[in-house]
């Protein structure tokens, strides 16, 4: 892995909630806008998607460069606000990284169960159509990753769904404005108990953040 560039984007981030007039300005997200970034959910508890993906992107990345690669988060802490969507996807294109993971959980209704991976489908203004074919495999390979480190079920329920644990969208500013392999997941669902149980846990977090790694690890190794 020496000397590979990976970057890791951590859903959501700490302070926005308090700062919706920053967080609510619209950006641009592959022809056409959104919001600059969102909340994100929490467990019915109230441990936060913020918190759950920064430290598992953080554990991630101790995994990776551990391994010799060169691992870049798009924001530093969890204490701060954004960057923008559009923002994040160009630190990964500025860094002409060769992957992006973006790391989220969901937050869908108490009985959905289980992870999903999500591709890009091609952007309404076409820039990602380069990058089609190496996100599906990149996805794939998260997706194997995930099953086989975590346990949890493939989800079903989910919008633009294809496949068990694998959804297709256009709609997602990160994976729109992605110039290199880019894939989104969905770790569990934080509104479902079981799901909730697993991702509150420092145990559940260190296999995520396995799972992780080994999904990126396995993309760049049979891409070589
Ligand atoms: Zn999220």
């Amino acid at each position: 892995m020496d000397g590979r560039r990976i970057v890791l984007d951590p859903g959501h981030n700490g302070a926005n909630a308090r700062h919706p007039e920053i967080i609510n300005r619209l950006v641009e997200a592959g022809g056409f806008k959104k919001p600059c970034n969102t909340t994100g959910t929490s467990t019915n508890a109230g441990y936060a998607e913020h918190a759950f993906t920064y430290d598992v992107a953080v554990r991630a990345a101790g995994i990776l460069r551990g391994l010799g690669a060169t691992v870049t988060l798009t924001r530093p802490d969890d204490k701060g606000v954004g960057p923008c969507v559009d923002r994040r996807a160009r630190i990964a294109n500025s860094r002409r990284a060769e992957v992006v993971v973006s790391i989220h959980a969901d937050g869908a209704s108490a009985r959905a169960r289980g992870f999903h991976v999500i591709e890009p489908a091609l952007a309404p203004d076409k820039g990602n159509r380069r990058i089609l074919t190496s996100s599906d495999g990149l996805a794939r390979a998260l997706r194997a990753s995930f099953s086989s480190v975590t346990g949890l079920p493939r989800a079903t329920y989910p919008g633009g769904i294809r496949e068990p644990g694998l959804a297709r969208r256009s709609d997602l500013a990160g994976l729109n404005l992605a110039r290199q392999p880019a894939a989104m997941i969905e770790c569990g669902n934080m509104r479902n108990s079981t799901d909730a149980r697993f991702l509150s846990s420092g145990s559940g977090r260190g296999k995520v953040a396995r799972a992780v790694a080994e999904g990126v690890l396995a993309y760049l190794g049979a891409e070589r």
